[in-house]
């Protein structure tokens, strides 16, 4: 511990349990350090009022000899597309500019009733939409191991938070790979839980039968841990799960156990070499401690950007539709007509990424062609999900890049949406498949760029995956 950095929660905790420092001295250096660092633009929001308040309540409560919370002191950033009561609830849209949440979402209920302390709302593309920040109606974030690049999207605020310890841990939202790819452009651990693991009531919804709230953390641990609070059957969201919540934080496996899968598809050459010989060194090293390597197939691999941008486009077009003007967020000033007033609301209020995809999902789920698009991406969707649940009969987990390319430069990939898209090739397959995923860190490129690898497991194989996160995060620690 350094100037109250952390480099895991556990450092924390222990610090703050021995009395060596208190929750209000920790809380006070991120809001110091999310001061300085205000360029990267990580933030759309601070509470430094309320966070200093909780943080001395937090430290009340230690002196007293209550029972204290798993995130005891916790210093927590949150995506600004998850809603908390009395707050703006933004999702980096001039159309929800002025709005203010009247309810907070269950997973921040979850966070507060085991005493994380919250500090502000992070930046993002606008309503999720993107891989760069580049989206976002408040400027890009800068990426804070490089700031001439990326931060990776749509949770670009929260991973140039963690990366740049502006916070702790950050939520994050993962439609088609929100949390991992900026984690992995960030140095941070990205999180995305299993489609039902944690409940997205107040998580503003985009692709609704693939969003899932995830976590960015500085190790696999510390997300885990996170994880654990919010998952869980919640009555406010149908779609949560009730399976039982396990001790993902303290889950372990044995080398000699795991058996890992590495799809071919996966290693061609789209993929930069670098990155690619980046991986194979971790391969090796696992291998070495006694793991199985298995090379398989995941044949539909190849239509899985395609599905993704037709059913992703298709559900945001839908759930899209209730910012009219009318009943909250922008309005057109000056109108009598509903219609122009829907029309200049929207025409004003969304940015140019969230209107292509309106339009696009419109066009594939009109009379004409719902057959030809829509209907086919749903059945291509099964084959791939299949492609998935047939190769966890083989192995524990997948072991494939996080992204096809480092970090890159703003601008680069504005002027054309494909080559933007291209950028989710890794992560969108396992929200079409509804399986959990998560980017570990693997080290620095000759430019200084921070690359990550993904872990894929089975549906609610979140223990798995931890497990076999932690042995990746070892690999760094020593040379065998
Ligand atoms: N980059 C992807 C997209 O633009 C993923 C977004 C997300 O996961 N929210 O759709």
């Amino acid at each position: 511990m350094s100037n109250f950095v952390f480099s895991s929660y556990r450092d924390l905790r222990d610090a703050l349990l021995s009395k060596s420092i208190s929750v209000e001295s920790v809380v006070s250096a991120y809001l110091s350090r999310i001061e300085a660092k205000a360029h990267l633009n990580a933030y759309l929001a601070v509470f430094k009022e309320s966070a200093l308040a909780h943080a001395k309540v937090l430290d009340e409560k230690l002196a007293s000899g209550k029972p204290i919370g798993k995130l005891f002191g916790m210093p927590i950033a949150v995506k600004d597309n998850i809603a908390m009561k009395g707050e703006k609830l933004t999702c980096a849209s001039k159309i929800l500019e002025n709005f203010t949440s009247i309810y907070s979402a269950t997973v921040i209920e979850r966070l507060l009733s085991e005493d994380a302390v919250i500090l502000g709302k992070t930046n993002l593309d606008e309503f999720a939409m993107g891989s760069s920040n580049e989206n976002s109606a408040f400027g890009a974030v800068k990426n804070p191991i490089n700031e001439s690049c990326v931060p990776g999207g749509s949770s670009g605020g929260s991973a140039a938070a963690v990366g740049g310890d502006l916070a702790l841990v950050a939520l994050g939202s993962d439609t088609g790979g929100s949390v991992r790819q900026p984690a992995s452009f960030c140095n941070v651990v990205g999180l995305k839980p299993t489609y039902g693991r944690i409940s997205r009531y107040g998580l503003v919804a985009f692709g609704s039968s693939f969003d899932q709230i995830g976590v960015l953390a500085k190790t696999a641990e510390d997300a885990a841990l996170v994880l654990e609070v919010m998952a869980g059957e919640d009555p406010m969201d149908s779609t949560s799960s009730n399976k039982p919540v396990e001790d993902y934080a303290r889950a372990s496996l044995d080398p000699k156990q795991l058996r890992i899968g590495v799809p071919k598809e996966f290693f061609t050459d789209a993929l930069d070499p670098e990155i690619n010989a980046m991986i194979q060194t971790v391969l090796e090293k696992l291998k070495a401690q006694g793991a199985t390597l298995a090379e398989l197939s995941l044949p539909h691999s190849e239509y899985a950007l395609a599905t993704y941008y037709i059913l992703a486009t298709a559900e945001a077009s839908s759930n899209l539709a209730r910012y009219d003007g009318a009943r909250y967020g922008y309005r057109a000033k000056e109108i009598t007509d509903p219609t122009d007033m829907y029309v200049k609301s929207r025409s004003e209020g969304f940015g140019k990424e969230v209107k292509r995809r309106i339009m696009l999902g419109t066009y594939v789920l009109s009379a004409g062609y719902y057959d030809a698009y829509y209907r086919k991406a749903q059945k291509v969707r099964r084959l791939i999900r299949n492609d998935y649940l047939n190769a966890f009969e083989q192995v524990d987990v997948i072991l494939s890049p996080t992204s096809p390319v480092p970090p890159f430069k703003f601008g680069e990939k504005m002027h054309d949406p494909l080559t933007m898209y291209l950028a989710d090739i890794y992560t969108v397959p396992m929200n079409l498949a509804g399986v959990p995923a998560i980017s570990v860190p693997i080290g620095l490129n000759a430019q200084g760029l921070p690359i990550g690898l993904q872990l894929i497991g089975n549906l609610f194989s979140e223990s798995t995956l931890i497990g076999a996160s932690k042995l990746v995060e070892a690999t760094r620690e020593h040379s065998f």
